[in-house]
């Protein structure tokens, strides 16, 4: 462990990744609050059945962030849970968050600690898939036959872009008239690295990569298409497209099924992210991922801790449990058991099993922990 801390501050250092190499790999889980706690239990008993019948070689090692975080050392993101981070192969988190932490100052609140790990691992790729089980189709807001089967992953560039271009500011002018700017900025090794990691995922799945931009008006996307038609020519397999922001926003809502992989920057992603979610009309279904340069990730569920349904054993824990299958999938090199985890959770719909959120007549209603419980009894089906 102290060896590992040590190699650690030097993450490019050869010695470090034949380390972790050799290492059972790792997964640190930060429960964090409100539901977080719950779906990550359900999570955890999925890892339990996969290393005792699927041999699955992981160690678990367990932190606190956010408001747990806070109550147990004052702060979000504490020193031992970012030495933790550090050596971690993966982050399986739960969620942050909680009504008695929003008077707290800012830089205390639960979600400065979620802020603070994807800034200490330098988390810049943002995976976010917008899946829809062909049995949960009525749940959308669009026609089931427009949605059915959906499978796209949008990559957004996370640590960049416009939320963090300077300068930034708001003024008052010699005129006493207030004005306001923010500064959309890339440096062609953060289009790059965005590039690289999407064109990957894309080489995963069916090697179709659109990107989007706003090239015909931003000189940012000028740049941004051309570093993305030059990192293209890596990845020969691998066909891309460009499409400008405000067409990808129609295109998503009429007819997503065109998409395989859309890379965007943090600005679009933003926005375009949370549409895809909500073509599949359910929160607690959709897991997500955060990588670095080297694989290692953060994977999540794209919920928040839900405090109005806290303690109630009602929360799905599906998406958290498929954070679990997108872990092993990027993070761990083990395609084999996502895809079981996959199976397993279309096999529990396709079986009739619903928590709250997703319940319609007819259907069979179970609590976080049946939930858990079916997806484990299909695993060892
Ligand atoms: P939320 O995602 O927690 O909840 C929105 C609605 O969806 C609620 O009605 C909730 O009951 C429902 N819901 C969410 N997850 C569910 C699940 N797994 N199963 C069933 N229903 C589910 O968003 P919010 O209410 O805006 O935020 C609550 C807290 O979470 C706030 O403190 C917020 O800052 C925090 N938050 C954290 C994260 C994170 O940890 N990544 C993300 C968003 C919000």
């Amino acid at each position: 462990m102290r060896v590992g801390l040590l190699l650690a501050a030097f993450p490019n250092n050869l010695l470090f990744k034949i380390w972790k190499k050799i290492m059972t790999q790792k997964i640190l889980v930060l429960a964090g609050d409100g539901i977080g706690k719950e779906i990550v239990a359900e999570a955890i008993k999925v890892i339990n059945v996969l290393k005792s019948d699927f041999a699955l070689d992981v160690e678990l090692e367990y932190g606190d962030i956010g408001g747990a975080a806070y109550d147990a050392s004052g702060h979000p993101y504490p020193k031992e849970t970012q030495e933790k981070a550090a050596t971690a192969d993966a982050i399986l988190l739960g969620a942050v968050g909680g009504y008695e932490y929003e008077n707290l100052p800012r830089k205390l609140r639960p979600e400065r600690g979620l802020l603070a790990i994807r800034a200490d691992l330098d988390l810049f790729s943002n995976l976010r898939p917008a899946i829809l089980n062909e049995t949960l189709a009525d749940a959308s807001s669009l026609r089931p036959e427009v949605v059915a089967g959906l499978d796209i992953m949008i990559v957004r560039e996370l640590t960049g872009g416009i939320y963090f271009g300077q300068p930034r500011a708001i003024e008052t002018d010699e005129n006493g008239e207030r004005f306001a700017y923010n500064t959309m900025v890339y440096k062609e090794p953060e289009i790059e690295r965005i590039a690289h990691s999407s064109f990957k995922i894309a080489m995963q799945r069916n090697k179709r990569l659109c990107s989007v931009d706003k090239a015909n008006v931003l000189e940012v996307s000028e740049l941004w298409r051309e570093v993305l038609e030059r990192v293209a020519k890596e990845y020969p397999e691998v066909e891309l497209s460009h499409m400008y922001v405000d067409n990808a926003a129609m295109q998503l809502v009429k007819e997503p099924k065109q998409f395989d992989v859309i890379v965007t920057g943090n600005l679009f992603g933003d926005i375009l992210s949370d549409a895809a979610a909500m073509l599949t009309g359910s929160i607690g279904m959709l897991p997500s991922a955060s990588l670095n340069a080297d694989g290692m990730g953060m994977y999540e569920p794209i919920h928040g801790s839900a405090p109005d349904i806290a303690g109630q054993n009602i929360a799905n824990p599906l998406a958290t449990i498929m954070s679990v299958s997108m872990m092993l999938r990027y993070s761990l090199n083990n395609t084999e058991l996502a895809n079981k985890i996959d199976a397993a959770v279309e096999k529990v719909l396709a079986q009739g099993y619903r928590t709250a959120d997703i319940f319609v007549e007819g259907t069979r209603l179970v609590g976080t922990d049946g939930m858990g419980d079916a997806v484990i009894a299909a695993l060892q089906a």
